[in-house]
């Protein structure tokens, strides 16, 4: 197989410096050395370093756009893409690129490391070698890869700071884990079933066109009128439980419609983490939906907030976009 691999940033590559650890553009030619060290992969491997490197917490809609456009332009020449990125946003890059690479018809992993390779006791190699193993199995799709989990790529989210553990995937059980073998949650037939034609689509995604609405204890319109602001074209509401936030407070219900009104995409999510919002089963929660709210069901926020990207980004109208997330 002939494996692209490309280093965006993040700690799977970085190196000490005066204020703590940055990404280390030497990190390709080391990994190239222990890849190649190992005879019984027998594939080529391209380990690229981008040219500007970066802790996952400064990536923005644009960076998803530019690993997007990376893979585009060597679609035809390579068997598989991994992506080897930052664990803070990963779940976020990794949504992204499955709206991007919709009906993907190679294996595009993406994976990075809790400790860097450079450090004895990393789980570098184990996640990079884990995510060979997956595209060894010609895997369809866009999925994140991490400590023998493999989560589709819209549905993982990271749950933990400090394990080699750090992804989970709250609301399907993960589509593969590979312990000495893999284990697989769906028939591997089912992988190879005939999907709609693939869509390859990279929009100018604008920085400032989607946000995020915390619900919390006296949460004031006040709270959210600068997130709120004329840019904003989604959002992703952090609500209670199945989809609550306060509905006695007629400023925020009604900052919301006004919103929502002017074809604001305004997407319910819970920040619970784990299980679906069911829109309406308490009052407090129809409030929401009479504020022209729509339900995100069981997406993480993660997904969401890519999802509402990409098709902004796409020029869909708002109708359009509520009929995706009601679909
Ligand atoms: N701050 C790092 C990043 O997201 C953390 C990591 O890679 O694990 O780039």
């Amino acid at each position: 197989m002939k494996i692209y691999i490309a280093y965006t940033g993040g700690t799977i590559g970085m190196a000490p410096s005066d204020h703590g650890l940055i990404p280390d553009a030497a990190f390709a030619l080391e990994l190239t050395k222990r890849l190649e060290a190992l005879p019984e992969l027998e594939h080529e491997f391209v380990v690229n370093s981008y040219e500007t490197l970066i802790d996952s917490s400064n990536a923005t809609p644009k960076d998803w756009a530019m690993i997007a456009r990376d893979i585009e332009s060597k679609w035809q020449e390579y068997d598989a893409f991994i992506v080897l990125h930052g664990t803070d946003t990963m779940a976020y890059t990794a949504a992204a690129l499955t709206n991007m690479f919709m009906s993907c018809t190679k294996p595009i992993i993406v994976t990075g490391s809790q400790v860097p390779l450079y450090q004895a006791r990393s789980d570098a190699m184990n996640n990079v070698l884990g995510a060979i193993s997956a595209c060894e199995e010609k895997i369809k799709g866009v999925f994140l890869f991490f400590a023998g989990l493999l989560i589709e790529g819209d549905r993982a989210r990271k749950t933990h700071t400090g394990d080699w553990q750090a992804f989970s995937s709250p609301n399907l059980p993960e589509y593969g884990v590979l312990g000495i073998d893999w284990k697989w949650r769906d028939s591997r037939f089912s992988n190879m079933l005939k999907k709609p034609p693939m869509k390859m689509r990279i929009p100018d995604m604008a920085e400032d066109a989607v946000t995020i609405l915390p619900v919390f204890p006296s949460v004031q319109a006040e709270h959210w009128q600068g997130l709120l602001n004329e840019n904003v074209k989604g959002a992703v509401l952090l609500s209670y439980g199945a989809g609550n936030a306060p509905d006695k407070n007629a400023d925020l219900l009604s900052l919301l419609k006004t919103a929502t009104d002017r074809g604001v995409v305004v997407v319910n999510v819970s920040q619970c983490g784990a299980g679906n919002v069911v829109a309406g089963a308490y009052a407090a929660g129809s409030a929401l939906v009479a504020a022209g709210v729509t339900s995100g069901r069981d997406m993480t926020y993660e997904a969401a907030f890519a999802k509402l990207h990409f098709f902004i980004g796409l020029g869909f109208s708002s109708r359009e976009i509520r009929g995706i997330f009601d679909r």
